[in-house]
């Protein structure tokens, strides 16, 4: 299959790009786009048929559902029951943005989207291309990020290239992405609300509009591996590089001088070897081996980077990577959150 790439230009040329991918959508094909978290891989959501080939074309196993995106409030009541008033208020301050709640579906919604479970994780993403896309198809589309399963999510066009090409319909190119990481989300079925990924928008900031939330267990530090997440996809060994990853979390002069010690140690043994680094600590390293992601004082930069990085070290052969840790407060809790499932739980801790 040949996959057709159209740049987005913010001039009227693009509505011609919307029209074109609109009827991929509605003739059951596959169009990655671009959304204010990562690319997203999208199908008419309501159809078996389109909705099954994302799997294929992620290689992504068949329990692990996805998330419906939806333009508007009519697009829920067709899609979700029981949405409380907790639920109302979220929407209220989070929609559209980056925040999927988790509702019990109607029966419309294929078991192919929901993995089989009752429930149907929904989000209204505020980028305007994701939105104008979804408008036009005029159906709620299924869409995880569009990289294959398993490897760091696209937050650029060029990344869904690397993965996609040849397996989709469709790249709307819209350039890089403003957060860099998926979704915040958030089971709205029991009460207190439960928190199952940490995201953009954070505990804090959900809890100033409901109230206390409930942590799914697999979130907590201290979880035993066999803690099974109530996302079936957060089980599953995620944004991983090739390269094997390490963390190295202490104090933040003391680790940096870890890491150079085991990278070192590392290109000694003729490994080549990674560092992901900060503005605040990149004079601790070897120039050649080192990316900053971004700086302390701004975690969004962290955020937004993050997957690129990893990406980058892919295409340079890195065998070994060694990062720093940061703080599990705000944004802090979902950056750690990928970056430990990237390292495969490998934590240096000193
Ligand atoms: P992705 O779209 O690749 O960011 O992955 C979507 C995430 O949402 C995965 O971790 C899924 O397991 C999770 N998810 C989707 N639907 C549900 C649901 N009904 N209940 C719980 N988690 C869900
Ligand atoms: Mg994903």
């Amino acid at each position: 299959m040949d996959t057709w790439i159209r740049k987005l230009t913010a001039s009227p040329e693009d509505e011609d790009i919307y029209i074109q991918a609109a009827q991929i959508i509605c003739r059951g094909g596959l169009v990655a786009f671009p959304t204010e978290t990562v690319y997203g891989l999208g199908a008419d959501g309501m159809s078996e048929d389109a909705a099954g080939k994302i799997y294929a074309a992620k290689g992504r196993p068949s329990d692990n559902p996805l998330i419906l995106h939806i333009a508007d409030r009519e697009g829920l009541d067709r899609i979700a029951d029981k949405v409380t008033e907790k639920a109302e208020k979220l929407m209220q301050s989070f929609w559209p943005g980056p925040l999927t709640l988790i509702f019990e579906k109607k029966k419309e919604v294929p078991y192919c989207v929901t993995g089989g479970l009752e429930t149907v994780a929904v989000r209204m993403p505020s980028h305007p291309a994701a939105r104008e896309l979804i408008r036009k198809s005029q159906t709620a589309i299924a869409a995880p990020s569009a990289n294959v399963s398993g490897r760091p999510s696209p937050t650029r066009a060029e990344h869904v290239i690397e993965d996609m090409a040849g397996r989709i319909d469709m790249l709307i190119d819209g350039g890089s992405v403003g957060i860099g990481l998926e979704s915040t989300i958030v089971d709205m079925t029991v009460d207190p609300p439960m928190l199952l990924r940490p995201g953009y928008v954070t505990v804090p900031m959900l809890e100033q509009v409901v109230g206390e939330l409930q942590m799914d267990p697999s979130l907590m530090e201290e979880a035993a591996p066999d803690v099974k997440p109530k996302a079936p996809g957060m089980k599953y060994r995620h944004y991983a590089p090739k390269a094997e990853l390490t963390i190295v979390e202490g104090e933040l002069a003391e680790a940096a001088e870890e890491i150079a010690r085991l990278a070192e140690e590392k290109r000694r043994q003729g490994y080549r070897t990674g560092i992901i680094a900060t503005e605040e600590t990149r004079r601790f390293y070897h120039e050649e081996d080192v990316r900053v992601i971004g700086t302390r004082q701004d975690e969004e930069t962290i955020a937004r980077h993050l997957f690129a990085v990893l990406r980058e070290f892919d295409e340079l052969g890195t065998q070994y990577i060694f990062s720093e840790a940061f703080s599990q407060q705000d944004l802090g809790q979902a950056i750690m959150n990928r970056l430990i499932k990237a390292a495969g739980h490998q934590i240096i801790r000193l």
